[in-house]
């Protein structure tokens, strides 16, 4: 069983690998702080170790220079992994959001894309139950663009999971075992599909994939997208973005906001990697951010109403 030899590659990366021992025991002194808006829960996480992947320079460029931390070659030497099917290796995460995370790479260095790739990260969901999964467009949080990769965290992590799974979700339409549903709120808007078929999940998350526009330049919608595996069906969130990094990111100095959201973001955990971002964000300001980059409030209407008509 993958669960376990995952468990097995934790316990012995933290014994053997000094550097991830200390990572993730610092971990386990971070302060969180909870707000709640629009009667959602947020909880904001301070994780200095964060900084280099929350100011992570991603144009074409920086790139190309920099040699790709989830290569073989470079990754460090005390780096060990499993193999996951025949195209991806399970690595511990060494700069962690959660007790346990893990970075999901492809073996080979190739672009991140998820359209071919979404039925793989329902696999790995399956194959991890005690995970959430996630991935993050190359625009929409990833840190290495360059090369495909999921991440997971620790169940139980992100307010998604419990405290807005209980929110009232409206269906769109349905796909043999597949539900589509949407969440009818302005702020960080959201589509979920529930689905005991891995083939009926993916046929409805093409369906709005087509449906959402691909930018000049770009190999796909921006999106990020959580899943997990419970009671014998996936549940899956796809939020549809829009800006990378919110304005407050390229702020001068006094006024910068060094948060830039990806998945966990999105699903309720905000990382702060700066101490005065912790303590300062207002609730106005977090609110801001989410709704800079989030698909804007019409377009995830007309979006819905697309979804709705669509015939097969
Ligand atoms: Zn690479």
């Amino acid at each position: 069983m993958i669960q376990e030899d995952v468990d097995q590659l934790f316990q012995q990366q933290i014994a053997e690998w000094e550097f991830v021992r200390q990572q993730y025991e610092a971990l386990s002194r971070i302060r969180t702080r909870d707000v709640m808006i629009d009667e959602s829960l947020y909880r904001i996480q301070f994780n200095p170790a964060r900084a280099l992947s929350s100011a992570a320079r991603i144009d074409k460029a920086s790139l190309a220079k920099r040699p790709c931390f989830l290569c073989d070659p470079q990754r460090p030497k005390e780096q060990k992994s499993i193999p996951f099917g025949e195209d991806y290796l399970i690595l511990v995460n060494p700069y962690p959001i959660f007790p346990k995370h893990l970075t999901i790479p492809t073996r080979k260095h190739t672009d991140q894309c998820i359209r071919e790739r979404f039925s793989d990260l329902l696999d790995a969901a399956k194959a991890l139950p005690h995970y959430v999964l996630f991935y993050n467009g190359p625009k929409c949080g990833a840190s290495a663009p360059d090369h495909a990769h999921f991440q997971a965290a620790e169940k139980g992590s992100m307010p998604l999971e419990k405290e807005w799974k209980a929110l009232e979700f409206r269906a769109i339409r349905s796909k043999g075992e597949a539900k589509l549903c949407y969440l009818n709120r302005a702020l960080n808007p959201v589509l979920r599909i529930t689905s005991a078929s891995k083939e009926d999940a993916t046929a409805l998350f093409e369906l709005v994939y087509d449906y959402l526009e691909i930018r000049k330049d770009e190999v796909e919608p921006r999106m990020n997208i959580l899943t997990w595996y419970e009671e014998g069906k996936w549940m899956i969130f796809l939020f549809p973005r829009d800006s990378h990094r919110p304005s407050c990111y390229h702020d001068e100095e006094e006024y910068r906001r060094l948060i830039s959201p990806g998945s966990v973001d999105m699903a309720g955990l905000i990382i702060s990697a700066i101490e005065r971002d912790f303590k300062g964000i207002t609730d106005e300001e977090l609110a801001q951010i989410l709704r800079e980059v989030s698909l804007p409030t019409q377009d995830y209407l007309q979006l819905i109403i697309k979804l709705k008509k669509h015939h097969d």
